[in-house]
């Protein structure tokens, strides 16, 4: 028997990420996101990618976003486009029951896009030239609960496929256990 994890694209390829600069923070995922893959490498659960859509739509140049600006029905498109062949792969999976199992999915909380059950929220937009209340609009980004926008994509595809009952988690540095929990 064969045991398959999805997990965000940036698990297996933190190139795909927005550069940042708050290191303790960039430490603790980092640290996490290897125990994880370690974990998955000893249990032999295979991992498969999911796309990033960040990238795939904005490239290695993007600045970072919060939800509220991918919470729109071209960026909801791009994901439901990027996300099909995925069910598709996992539809194949679930139809070998004797020899494959789906453990789930593994988002990244506090992402716009992949977090699953934290996200990023605020009122970004517009141009940042000549504008006299940049930090008030910066300081409005804030953690709070609720799924990026892929992953609520991803949850939408789930349930019309009648596959809602798939665990859906994140890697989250502040809540660990929930992510390696899924290896046992
Ligand atoms: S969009 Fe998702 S996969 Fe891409 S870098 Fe952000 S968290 Fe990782």
């Amino acid at each position: 028997m064969k045991n398959i994890v999805f997990v965000a694209h940036c698990i297996l390829n933190t190139a795909s990420k927005v550069d940042m600069y708050t290191q303790n923070e960039i430490d603790r995922e980092e640290a996490l996101r290897k125990q994880f893959v370690r974990k998955s490498l000893e249990n032999s659960i295979q991992l498969i990618q999911l796309p990033c859509p960040e990238f795939t739509l904005y490239g290695c140049r993007r600045w970072g976003h919060v939800s509220n600006q991918f919470d729109n029905v071209f960026f909801r498109n791009h994901c439901k486009v990027i996300l099909a062949p995925l069910i598709d792969q996992l539809k194949e999976y679930l139809s070998d029951p004797e020899r494959f199992q789906v453990l789930g999915f593994v988002g990244i909380d506090g992402s716009p896009s992949c977090g699953v059950d934290y996200t990023c929220y605020g009122e970004w937009f517009g141009s940042f030239e000549g504008r006299e209340n940049l930090d008030q609009t910066l300081k409005t980004a804030s953690l709070g609960k609720g799924s990026g926008v892929m992953m609520s994509v991803l949850k939408q595809m789930l349930n019309d496929a009648g596959l809602d009952n798939l665990p859906v988690t994140a890697l989250f540095a502040d809540e660990p256990q929930k992510c390696l929990n899924l290896l046992d």
